[in-house]
């Protein structure tokens, strides 16, 4: 195939992969309305004794188990990765805490244990033979032939799980890791929590990016032709040779194929009626709004100090999220000394605003059974595309996984063929 024009348009991970890839073969245009990268455009900064440090917001985090492709495109772009320690504790949101997990590394593995303390024994009696047979019970159920057709629902129906179970374990850790309240993970297609919650558990220790998610991103970045920030795309048309590009302040380009590495949501924003059948699959991707503070307010942690662990799960009945804070300090390479620094999707408490650094609002994709089948249907009508429609999408939306960095980057992988741009020799398929 010859070298063509491309416009990416979004710079999260999946546009960066897509632009890194496909600029080995073809002259690629980045385009980002932020002012900067996308994937690191939410960043704190945060007071340090050595100065200002900048906080990820979000502060991605991963595992080797869940996220092959990721650590084989660091390992390839040298990016080095360090273990975090994630041990969580759970509580009410008063501050009583109620189950607490430490994390021990040993030889490259992780290995989670519980500490004796009289006050979990409650919880920990009516929960505890739950949380020992969840590994067993997982893997029967992720045999079963129609393990992806059901609700995640239809899991705790058969296996007869306790509410306390789902919603004082299960649920808050799952919604954190999808950003989504406990009604949508319950429609959830089943196969893919599960195979998400197996994978967390296993022994592959969490890792960070040295130099947080920026240093992923200008390493992506550097080899692609062309980037431009500020490059709001408002409307994308098609055109007798590829798709015309319109841009907030009016200017128009043409391009041979446009790749949207945006949400979905925004993709079916600036698609053009024309593209009727694409629009109607990506309004099938629903999305839920959250929101995620970088803050000093302690009244957020369970107790003293003494009582807090490096992610806690604060849970109250009356809500359908958790709020989940992750101790900075202990975390990040820097932050270690100095005041409790914290962040905290979905605020259940108001936090006093004079210790709020910074404040974002994200949209995340939830899956469901039809969203899975819209995004299957996407992928078909893509391989159309070449010669017909030169509209192309890609984002952590696009694959059957829970929407991470790691669906974000196979899912542009995945493009490149059409393109005549080989995956790289390193990219393992998805196991599912
Ligand atoms: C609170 C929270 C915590 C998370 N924690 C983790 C974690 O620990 N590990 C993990 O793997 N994942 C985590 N994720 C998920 C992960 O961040 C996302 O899956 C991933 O960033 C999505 O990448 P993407 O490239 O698909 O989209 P995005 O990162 O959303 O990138 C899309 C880009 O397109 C740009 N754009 C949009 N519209 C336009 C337009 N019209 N014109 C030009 N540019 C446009 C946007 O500015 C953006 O830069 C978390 C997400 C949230 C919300």
């Amino acid at each position: 195939m010859a070298q063509t024009r491309i416009a990416v348009v979004g710079s999260g991970i999946a546009g960066l992969t897509a632009g890194w890839l496909m600029s080995k073969k073809h002259h690629v245009t980045l385009l980002e309305k932020g002012p900067s990268l996308g994937m690191a455009q939410h960043g704190v900064d945060a007071g340090t004794a050595q100065g200002d440090k900048v906080v990820d917001v979000p502060l991605r985090v991963f595992n080797k188990s869940y996220y092959p492709n990721l650590f084989l495109l660091c390992q390839n772009l040298n990016i080095d990765l360090r273990m975090v320690d994630h041990g969580g504790a759970f509580g009410y949101l008063n501050g009583d805490l109620y189950f607490r997990y430490e994390n021990i590394a040993i030889g490259g593995k992780n290995y989670s244990y519980v500490l004796p303390k009289m006050k979990q024994l409650p919880w920990l009696l009516k929960v505890g033979w739950e949380i020992l047979r969840l590994r067993r019970d997982m893997k029967e159920f992720l045999e079963r032939d129609d393990c992806d057709e059901v609700r995640l629902a239809k899991f705790f129906e058969d296996f007869k799980y306790s509410r306390a179970f789902q919603y004082e374990f299960f649920f808050p850790i799952l919604s954190s890791v999808c950003t989504c309240s406990y009604s949508a993970l319950m429609e959830y297609p089943a196969g893919i929590l599960i195979h998400g919650m197996q994978t967390l558990m296993e022994t592959t220790p969490t890792q960070r990016f040295i130099g947080g998610t920026r240093a992923l991103q200008a390493n992506l970045a550097k080899s692609i032709q062309n980037v431009r920030y500020d490059s709001h795309v408002v409307r994308i048309e098609p055109s007798p040779k590829g798709a015309v590009v319109h841009y907030r302040d009016g200017v128009q380009e043409e391009y041979d194929h446009v790749i949207l590495a945006t949400q979905a949501n925004q993709a079916r924003e600036v698609l053009d009626v024309s593209y009727e059948e694409e629009r109607s699959l990506l309004e099938r991707i629903i999305y839920q709004t959250s929101d995620m503070i970088v803050h000093r307010d302690e009244r957020l942690m369970p107790g003293p100090a003494r009582k807090w662990s490096p992610v806690y799960y604060g849970i109250s009945s009356q809500y359908d999220w958790p709020m989940a804070t992750i101790w900075i300090n202990k975390v990040e390479p820097g932050f270690e000394e100095g005041e409790p620094l914290f962040q905290t999707w979905n605020p259940l408490i108001p936090p006093d605003e004079d210790k709020v650094l910074g404040r974002t609002t994200f949209e995340r994709p939830v899956v469901s059974l039809d969203s899975l089948k819209a995004v299957n249907r996407l992928a078909n009508l893509q391989k159309d595309s070449l010669d017909k429609r030169h509209i192309w999408f890609c984002g952590s939306y696009g694959t059957p996984a829970i929407p991470l960095l790691e669906s974000g980057l196979v899912s542009a992988v995945q493009l490149g063929e059409h393109f005549g741009v080989a995956k790289p020799s390193w990219f393992v398929e998805p196991s599912r």
